[in-house]
């Protein structure tokens, strides 16, 4: 009998369903959008009902989409938006407030206190993060101290939280379930990422009461089975990882060194270092990739560049050069270079490795012969060049010059972006056929746990290439421009000093 696996997808914007099958070739996929909640400036918010209600709706279609029946699916993997958290009665199982998601500030000042020396030691140290409301533990802090009657609930043992993973298993087990994955537990800053279980130094510092948390479970293991109701017969719940992680996973980035990223709103580049949590210099992220049933923890080092594709959409929506993202091509295509026009695309600070939230996004260099061509294409080298740092930290914390770089993300689509990116890295970038690498690692991930797949060497033969892109710079070229390039960001750090 043929083998299927349902991920389920949960993003910021998007609740998705997507089956695979043993080839890992896309069967049957759904997607459902949902309300973003904006109840202050600052504040971001997800209905926790709606979220389950579109997941299970998309998963209901896929398979019905799919001509499946529920006996054929063989496991479900869960991949899902990280550090947004929701709190929930357990006498009821209903959500004691919204959800508070990942982007949300609310508790920034109350991080800005934990940016002292031996606070943030103590965050480095066990959880591989810095102090930034990002994460989940200042968000469920804020829900305790805030929604009323909610410290005594959790005292008196009533209220369980987690983040989107555990929120998902919990109905999907109609409540027999409480638990979420090493991956996801690793970015609420309330989990010690060399031992693996949730740190009661950083839960009395947030003070969270431990009886409100979830299991800690492999990313790949049989987790529980879905209530018979949902989709006609129970079905094994096998895998479950944070987005970014999954993503590292689908581009089959098992190895030490090997290195993906995703090209969305924003950039998140992941290098997988193997069972060594590696400490960055340079104030990259130390994560946990995922732990397969009986092996150890694997680690990742994470960093992001917060406006990617948004700059993009800034050439459309803000300057109007471009009709659509994908316009942006043609446009920077029509000329040979930029002519000198170089775009810092700073426009929410820069991230890693500068860390400078002040510094604002520049177009610099411009001519009377200056054209909206030249800035389309000094756009893409702005994002290219971001991310030729971020990759560049990351070399220097992992000790070892990176071979190739795996792409997904919908700006991975631009051939020529990826050009520019291989001539300013000077290394093959490789995207895959599959894009939809999230969703890809949550089926492998259940897929391995139920023997849809027997090992990780049985999948290397899945990663298939859709294209491959060379560099074509001299590397005294590429020296010079990112020679150059350090200028431009060292000129916008000072303006905005
Ligand atoms: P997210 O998951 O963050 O919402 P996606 O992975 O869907 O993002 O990617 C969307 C981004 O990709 C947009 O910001 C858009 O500007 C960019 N984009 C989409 N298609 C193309 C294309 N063909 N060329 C260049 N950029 C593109």
């Amino acid at each position: 009998m043929k083998s299927f696996v349902l991920a389920m997808d949960q993003g910021t914007t998007s609740s998705r369903s997507i089956i695979f099958d043993e080839r890992s070739a896309v069967v049957a996929s759904a997607q459902q959008e949902f309300a973003q909640i904006y109840p202050q400036p600052g504040w971001v918010e997800h209905d926790a009902e709606v979220i389950w209600q579109t997941q299970l709706a998309t998963a209901q279609k896929a398979i019905a989409r799919a001509q499946l029946s529920s006996v054929q699916l063989t496991a479900i993997g869960i991949t899902n938006q990280r550090e947004t958290v929701v709190v929930w009665d357990r006498r009821t199982g209903k959500p004691i407030h919204n959800a508070i998601v990942w982007q949300d500030r609310r508790t920034a000042d109350h991080m800005d206190r934990l940016k002292t020396p031996p606070y943030l030691a103590l965050i480095r140290e066990r959880t591989g993060l810095l102090p930034d409301p990002y994460f989940s533990a200042s968000k469920l802090a804020w829900l305790l101290d805030h929604i009323e009657g909610a410290r005594a609930a959790a005292k008196a043992g009533h209220l369980a939280c987690g983040t989107i993973d555990s929120w998902l298993i919990y109905r999907l087990t109609e409540g027999a379930r409480h638990c979420t994955d090493v991956s996801n537990a690793s970015r609420t800053m309330l989990f010690n990422i060399r031992t693996g279980m949730w740190d009661d130094e950083l839960l009395g510092l947030f003070n969270i009461p431990r009886s409100m948390l979830p299991d800690v479970v492999d990313s790949s293991g049989l987790i529980g089975h879905t209530a018979a109701t949902l989709f006609g017969a129970k079905v094994p719940i096998a895998g479950m990882a944070g987005d970014q992680q999954a993503a590292l996973f689908g581009q089959l980035c098992l190895k030490p060194g090997q290195t993906k990223n995703t090209y969305g709103t924003g950039c998140f580049m992941l290098a997988q270092t193997g069972e060594n949590p590696v400490m960055s210099e340079a104030d990259l992220l130390t994560t946990v990739a995922w732990r397969l049933a009986g092996q150890p923890m694997q680690y990742a080092l994470e960093g992001s560049v917060f406006v990617a594709g948004a700059a993009i959409q800034w050439l459309r929506d803000g300057l109007g050069i471009i009709a659509s993202a994908p316009e942006v091509n043609q446009l920077a295509q029509s000329v040979d270079d930029s002519a000198g026009v170089m775009v810092v695309p700073a426009f929410a600070g820069l991230g890693a490795p500068h860390w400078d939230p002040h510094a604002r996004a520049s177009i610099l260099g411009m001519t009377r012969g200056t054209t909206s061509a030249h800035i389309a294409r000094a756009t893409l080298e702005g994002i290219a060049f971001r991310v030729a740092e971020v990759l560049e930290a990351m070399q220097r914390d992992m000790d070892r010059a990176l071979v190739g770089l795996r792409v997904d993300g919908g700006a991975a689509a631009s051939d020529l972006l990826m050009q520019i990116q291989a001539d300013i890295l000077g290394i093959e970038i490789e995207r895959p056929h599959v894009t939809e690498t999230s969703a890809l690692g949550a089926a492998y991930l259940a897929g391995l746990a139920v023997g849809v797949w027997p090992d990780c060497d049985a999948l290397a033969a899945h990663w298939k290439r859709d294209r491959t892109f060379n560099p074509a710079t001299t590397s005294a070229t590429r020296q010079k421009r990112l020679a150059r390039w350090r200028q431009a960001v060292a000129l916008v750090k000072e303006w905005s000093s």
